[in-house]
């Protein structure tokens, strides 16, 4: 089946445009152009007239097995976790996010969930995952992790996870703020660790993302050669230097500790972790601002998933990194074509070109002239087909 979308005013996952036509065959787009020039014949037409259409956006670190609104809850059955997980799929869809990249849920879940999806027998976007995350003994997130001690054991981790079906591997470097105990700063991992994992990850193919906030742990990390820096909160400036220097992208998820200290310290005032959000917040978004003032290569992840900081707020990451100075045109970057590289789902995914899924978003107003537009989001093409 063939249909054509034409925009005043698009961005296509690189730049913003005017003008243009996408020719969709079977979920694909098969033609772009100028809508001056001749489209092709009897073929119908969807007119978006003046509303901004994008492609589906990417978030590229997410946790789909946790319930944000209920933080204290215990994990649950393997049925609920994976009910939970469904249910924020959907809304992850309902709100734009047409492909993610879990970084850390219980083990064997994500790889049924992404067979599932694939299989469209769950509707969702498509699933990028690294499994269960692999960290220190009693380290950050062990509950969700793969608890390794030596060298040989990160190693018989990664091994695993690539068995068990891991697109790429996360690894919990430093402490967190949600660990109870654990420290925010401290290398829980050795280096030696570390760079044994990566060098297992990338020998087998794999992209490594290191969920990290103290010096150390991403200085290390960026040493031995990691994908991504998660978090990064205290990535100061020869940090952020060395991070573009040796091509280490960020994903800052400003939205966890920010929704962790305006919705969660609301319901839980005395929360010790809450307030270890509060604390930090501020010095991590100067540090995200200057890293992407000198040009640090930047991905989109919001951390949906952590206390507070709702599946349903997705788009609100675009808010809050615009508040620190980022431009909305890399912000959009950052959630295509940046995001798409990183989670190596740039042959399809990321940008509105031939050959690439047939995934566009439609904006009510422009985000480009006011950021908060971003929540104008009013109807979604999923695959060539309208779901929204
Ligand atoms: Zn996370």
């Amino acid at each position: 089946m063939e249909h054509i979308i034409t925009s005043h005013i698009c961005f296509d996952g690189h730049r913003l445009c005017h003008d243009r036509y996408f020719h969709i065959r079977d979920g694909i787009i098969i033609g772009v152009g100028k809508t001056s020039d001749p489209m092709p014949a009897d073929i119908p037409v969807t007119d978006f007239g003046n509303h901004l259409i994008t492609p589906g956006l990417i978030d590229a670190h997410v946790h789909i097995c946790l319930d944000p609104y209920a933080p204290k809850k215990d994990v649950g059955s393997l049925v609920d976790v994976i009910l939970t997980a469904q249910k924020n799929l959907h809304t992850l869809l309902d709100h734009g996010i047409t492909c993610i990249r879990d970084v850390g849920a219980p083990q064997g879940i994500l790889p049924a969930l992404q067979n599932a999806q694939r299989r469209g027998m769950i509707q969702g976007p498509d699933i990028v995952h690294c499994g269960q995350a692999i960290c220190a003994c009693g380290g950050h997130g062990w509950q969700m992790s793969k608890e390794a001690n030596g060298v040989d054991d990160i190693i018989r981790h990664v091994r695993e996870n690539i068995k068990e079906g891991v697109d790429q591997i996360k690894l919990m470097v430093t402490g967190g703020i949600n660990t109870k105990g654990d420290e925010l700063a401290p290398l829980e991992l050795t280096e030696e660790e570390i760079r044994a994992a990566v060098s297992e990850a990338h020998r087998r193919g794999r992209k490594v993302a290191v969920h990290t906030h103290g010096h150390s742990g991403i200085r290390a990390a960026i040493e031995a050669g990691v994908d991504s820096i998660e978090h990064g909160l205290l990535m100061d400036a020869k940090l952020a230097a060395m991070a573009k220097d040796k091509g280490c992208r960020l994903v800052p998820t400003l939205s966890a500790p920010y929704f962790a200290v305006v919705s969660g310290l609301k319901q839980e005032p005395d929360s010790e972790s809450l307030k270890k959000s509060q604390e930090v917040m501020e010095i991590h978004r100067k540090n995200v601002a200057y890293a992407h003032q000198i040009g640090v290569s930047m991905v989109y992840g919001t951390d949906s998933g952590t206390p507070y900081n709702g599946f349903d707020t997705v788009l609100e990451e675009f808010v809050l990194l615009h508040e620190i100075g980022i431009d909305t045109l890399s912000i959009f970057q950052m959630a295509t074509c940046q995001a798409a590289e990183l989670l190596e789902v740039d042959a399809t995914q990321g940008s509105l070109e031939v050959g690439k899924q047939a995934t566009f978003l439609v904006f009510d107003q422009d985000p480009f002239q006011e950021i908060h537009q971003i929540r104008s989001l009013s109807h979604i093409i999923l695959k060539g087909r309208k779901i929204r």
